[in-house]
């Protein structure tokens, strides 16, 4: 289980200065990932990391990289290659918050679809470190605006991610022009024959980490998962604890600003809770999970630490806030109910960005985890009035409301209207801040359908173990649209465009491939007419799709050249 003892960040050498803004971020242990790269490449190690998505692995090149950094030479000494846009900013933004007590750091992403003088300029400047998709570094070294020539340190992130966006050539050809000394780390969920061949031939004697965990089984809980937008994740778990029958809770988050965040808007919710984490003092520890035992509080927030060894029988629901970094860890939060033969419940959330986390979970303890969806708006409303209406009843058998029946009276004679209007007033201030009546929210009565990128990549990474959404997939037939990599199209504009508006699921939605041009793209056989009329005259980056019908091969050959 995770109760194997792992150093903090200082103790795998990382400097304070690293370390103290980790804390601020709310870290309280490196992930699996970090603990194993970090110590590799600060030894100057080429790096092999196999991890999926979630498992931290920006900040276990980005720790090393930021204490190896000689600040006073304002050239590119680290690398980073992204397979989209969103990841090269999300990358720099994390270096950005861990460089927080580096003053002088400067970090340059550079992408498609950004002005060039922009990048330009910046790079002009003088940058440490560059964080950039393929296609965009390339034209700078083409026009010679970056200068590699003081690399220490390249990184591959989503290697898997860039063989299948075709960016594979780009990529060989972007390390043929970094110097011969530089290490490589490459990341990657998955191994296909291309990224082995790029690791046989660019990475030196590289260490291979891989983060995997035994198999562990877990009778007697019900685990359930719920998709949902990581900016909506607070919104979905009120609506959780709003229908779930729940004695002791205890939530998992992974920060220890997130277990009192949490806390403390779960307590203005009405729940009586308390965060529990490595800041806090055993003593203040006790406290709280005695009070746990007794009912004086029902939710606990915690990080995987501090929660290790937790055995409060009234648990009856463990909530998974964020998805943990590997199996071992969710075994373990999980293991917190059900405790002394009795049965207990697990709620997972997670977001399209995770499902691999979830898949990889289900594998390793060999168990499915059910795809659970919210409660609706309508739900919730049937539910709270229902209540409402107990209550009233319950209060007109139990209680002497002789002085309130007058109060009415008063109001009644006073406002000159029916009892039955003053009744529905009295109804309307009784809900205070929770309404009765919940209003829609399309985000979370309606069930989120993962991202194309994911469950395409499940595809890629479960051969021969695909789900039955996937073997009842319709046939398919291949399409062109004339918008592509010039026009800054990426796949996932092309799902949302084509799910939206022809209003189809996105898995229906089969393999995309991007050309400078154009784009090809399988969607279900024999569309109607009418669907593929709409879709001639849908837009995409300003431009319309133009759809028109290709020979299936097309695609085929397309594939097999990038490969
Ligand atoms: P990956 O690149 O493997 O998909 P990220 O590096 O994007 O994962 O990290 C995923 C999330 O986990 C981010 O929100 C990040 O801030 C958080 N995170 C990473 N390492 C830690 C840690 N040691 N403790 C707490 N949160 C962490
Ligand atoms: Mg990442």
């Amino acid at each position: 289980m995770s109760e194997q003892i792992t150093g903090d960040f200082s103790s795998l050498g990382l400097p304070n200065s690293l370390c103290e803004s980790l804390k601020s971020l709310g870290y309280e242990l490196p992930s699996p990932i970090q603990a194993q790269s970090i110590p590799v490449l600060l030894e100057g190690r080429d790096l092999l990391g196999l991890a999926q998505t979630g498992t931290g692995k920006t900040a276990a090149f980005a720790l090393p990289i930021l204490t190896t950094i000689n600040l006073k030479k304002a050239s590119p000494q680290a690398l980073i290659l992204a397979p989209t846009r969103e990841l090269a900013i999300q990358v720099a933004e994390a270096f950005q918050s861990y460089a927080a007590n580096i003053p002088g750091f400067h970090i340059a992403p550079i992408y498609g679809g950004q002005d060039m003088r922009a990048q330009l300029r910046q790079l002009q400047r003088g940058v440490h470190v560059v964080v950039g998709t393929p296609g965009r570094v390339m034209d700078h070294l083409r026009r010679n605006s970056l200068d590699l020539s003081s690399l220490n340190m390249v990184v591959l992130d989503e290697a898997d991610e860039m063989l299948r966006m075709g960016f594979i050539d780009d990529v060989e050809w972007i390390l043929d022009h970094t110097p011969d000394e530089r290490q490589v780390a490459l990341f990657s969920a998955t191994m296909p024959s291309a990224i082995k061949k790029i690791t046989n031939n660019y990475l030196k004697d590289p260490v291979r980490i891989q983060i995997e965990a035994k198999t562990k089984t877990v009778d007697r809980i019900e685990q359930q998962y719920v998709m949902v937008s990581p900016a909506r994740k607070i919104d979905a778990l009120t609506r959780i604890l709003e229908v779930e029958d729940f004695d002791g809770l205890i939530m998992f988050v992974r920060t220890k600003t997130a277990t009192v965040d949490l806390a403390q808007k779960l307590e203005a919710r009405g729940y009586a809770s308390a965060a529990l984490n490595g800041d806090i003092n055993q003593k203040q520890r006790e406290i709280t999970i005695e009070q746990l035992k007794n009912g004086k509080i029902d939710v606990v927030i915690a990080t995987d630490v501090a929660a290790r060894g937790i055995d409060v029988p009234r648990i009856t629901h463990v909530v998974n806030y964020d998805i943990p970094y590997d199996n071992e860890a969710y075994v373990h939060r999980i293991g917190r109910t059900g405790r002394a033969g009795r049965s207990g419940k697990a709620i997972l959330l997670v977001t399209p960005r995770e499902r691999h986390l979830l898949r990889s979970i289900e594998r390793s303890t060999g168990q499915p985890i059910a795809e659970s969806r919210l409660p609706t708006s309508e739900e919730l409303t049937t539910r709270r009035v229902s209540q409402f209406r107990e209550n009233i009843l319950e209060t007109l058998e139990s209680q002497d409301l002789s002085e309130f029946k007058q109060l009415v009276t008063e109001v009644q004679a006073e406002a000159n209207v029916d009892a039955e209007e003053v009744a529905a007033a009295l109804a309307y201030l009784a809900q205070s801040d929770r309404p009765l009546f919940v209003s829609k929210d399309r985000l979370l009565d309606e069930p989120l359908v993962s991202n194309h990128r994911e469950s395409r990549g499940d595809r890629e990474r479960r051969p021969g173990n695909r789900d039955n959404r996937e073997r009842n997939r319709a046939p398919m037939d291949c399409y062109r649209v004339e918008v592509g990599r010039n026009d800054g199209v990426r796949p996932a504009d092309l799902v949302g465009a084509i799910a939206n508006e022809a209003k189809m699921r996105s898995n229906n939605i089969g393999q995309i491939t991007i050309n400078d041009s154009y784009s090809l793209v399988q969607l279900p056989q024999n569309m109607s007419s009418k669907v593929t009329s709409l879709l001639k005259r849908v837009y995409v980056r300003n431009k319309p799709l133009n759809l028109s019908r290709v020979d299936d091969s097309e695609m085929a050959n397309q594939q097999r050249r990038r490969r």
